[in-house]
């Protein structure tokens, strides 16, 4: 029996501590997307992201992030999102 996941919004991903970094190709960049500046109610798969430096899309990777039982990382960044802005 697997555990079913629905990876829809910015919240999701870091709720099951997920990690989307994006990669510029023309300026070879490779950056690490703080999930946490962004709506987490926002949907993450029609999400574009424009590279700082040359204004091109960006490529963006979706990782888990090795948790191990220490659900730190994610907590901190739910954290972020509970702080009135
Ligand atoms: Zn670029």
């Amino acid at each position: 029996m697997s555990e079913e996941i629905h990876l829809q919004t910015f919240g999701d991903l870091v709720r099951y501590g997920y990690n989307l970094a994006g990669w510029c190709r023309p300026c070879g960049r490779h950056e690490d997307i703080d999930l946490t500046k962004l709506p987490a109610d926002r949907g993450y798969v029609s999400a574009r992201f424009r590279c700082k430096t040359c204004g091109g899309l960006v490529g963006v990777t979706l990782s888990q992030i090795a948790t191990s039982g220490d659900n730190s990382a994610y907590h901190a960044a739910l954290d972020k999102w509970r702080k009135p802005q």
